[in-house]
């Protein structure tokens, strides 16, 4: 109440330029400045492995634990019957689209380790079971109950390495 109404004006005017600049990234869903965020414009990364992942600021937390060198597919959630939210409220569909072409061979479902990440990881595990890909989970060993960006880099990278397979 005592702040300088021109810091608040500044600060609201600040507030406005990065929401218009923060857009969505056309493939993944990440956050991104262009059409493509910096993952998916980087022509070294592997086409071939998809890790899924509910928020963009899961991707940012694996992209810490530099285990990943692959691309990313962002949900916008995890299934929340509670909360109203069902397959159809993610970006479930344009998963499949990117996984239509057969380029990718391994998808990494990389959700929170608690009962909504749980719930739409073993959804996509069925909905992807028809495809010839390798679906993989991330190893037990992050706080059950947590969220995934929490999780320090050491665990999240062994998480990532000791993967296992749900669908091969
Ligand atoms: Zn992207």
């Amino acid at each position: 109440m005592e702040a300088d109404p021109a810091d608040v004006t500044r600060l609201v005017q600040v507030l406005a330029e990065v929401k218009d600049k923060i857009r969505f990234c056309r493939v993944c869903g990440n956050v991104a400045e262009a059409e493509l965020c910096r993952i998916c414009g980087d022509e070294r990364r592997d086409r071939t492995a998809i890790c899924v992942v509910e928020e963009p600021k899961d991707v940012a937390a694996i992209e810490r634990t530099r285990e990943f060198r692959g691309v990313y597919h962002v949900l916008g959630g995890a299934i929340s019957p509670m909360d109203g939210v069902g397959p159809g409220d993610l970006r479930v569909r344009e998963l499949l689209t990117r996984l239509a072409d057969g380029t990718v061979t391994e998808v990494i479902l990389a959700t929170d380790p608690n009962i909504a990440g749980e719930a739409t990881a073993t959804y996509l595990t069925r909905t992807l079971a028809p495809l010839e890909l390798r679906v993989t989970r991330l190893a037990s060993g992050l706080p059950v109950g947590g969220d995934l960006e929490y999780a320090d880099e050491v665990t999240l990278g062994r998480a990532f390495e000791g993967r296992r397979t749900v669908h091969a």
